[in-house]
């Protein structure tokens, strides 16, 4: 669901994790959940009143975290801390204000902008939503020169193009991981074959370990899909 990016100034982010942060990442580290505000991971908050994005920079890069979508889901430990007992998920949980009846989740698609580039990572559930904040954040969609899908799930992938099935980012390269596309493409799965599959031929892919652009690598968070990449 979330994404998040590796750049060579993070280690000293990451030395910052606070405990529920920590909980968090044992599914994924959301990058966003850093720069939103604490008080906007209270269930039932309104996700209408935030702001849909956030800017701060990470060396030389200008990086916004664009808020498109929320939602609440129920039985957060389905799906986080899945690797605890429920007394200490529920202990840590309340030791941090969470609640444990429902988490609320934020889709949040990130721009990087490297000064030469404007590299997006993940397009959020649909192409207007995340037009809407892109645009909010000074961003026009024909800015966008990369485009690079973490994984394939459908609020990652969604964004891609519109109900029409024309390009949201027409004027973008796509570079997303080798296995991750590929455990899909064997697949038949719809919102892969929508989103992904009409785009294939335009497609550059990478590795782990892999420059996705200059200053910016790519790493293997396989697991939550088959070939997520950070
Ligand atoms: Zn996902």
């Amino acid at each position: 669901m979330f994404s998040y990016v590796t750049a060579n100034t993070t280690k000293e982010t990451h030395a910052q994790l606070t405990r529920r942060q920590t909980l968090l990442s044992g599914a994924a580290l959301p990058l966003a959940a850093a720069a939103a505000p604490t008080a906007t991971l209270v269930a039932g908050h309104s996700a209408t009143t935030m702001p849909t994005h956030r800017d701060f920079t990470l060396g030389d890069f200008r990086v916004t975290t664009l808020l498109v979508g929320s939602r609440s889901v129920e039985s957060p430990q389905n799906i986080f801390g899945m690797n605890v007992s429920a007394d200490e998920f529920n202990e840590v949980s309340a030791a941090n204000f969470i609640s444990t009846e429902a988490a609320q989740f934020f889709f949040t698609p990130t721009v990087v902008n490297t000064g030469s580039e404007v590299i997006l990572f993940d397009t959020g559930l649909n192409a207007a939503g995340t037009s809407k904040a892109l645009n909010a954040a000074g961003y026009e969609t024909s800015d966008v020169t990369h485009v690079v899908p973490t994984h394939m799930h459908g609020d990652h992938i969604g964004g891609l193009t519109d109900e029409s099935g024309n390009e949201t980012f027409a004027g973008a390269a796509y570079v997303t991981g080798q296995e991750e596309f590929d455990s899909w493409a064997k697949a038949e799965n719809e919102g892969f074959n929508a989103k992904l599959r009409p785009l294939a031929e335009k497609m550059a892919f990478f590795q782990g370990g892999a420059d996705v652009r200059s200053g910016i690598t790519a790493v293997e968070a396989f697991g939550h899909t088959p070939g997520r990449m950070g």
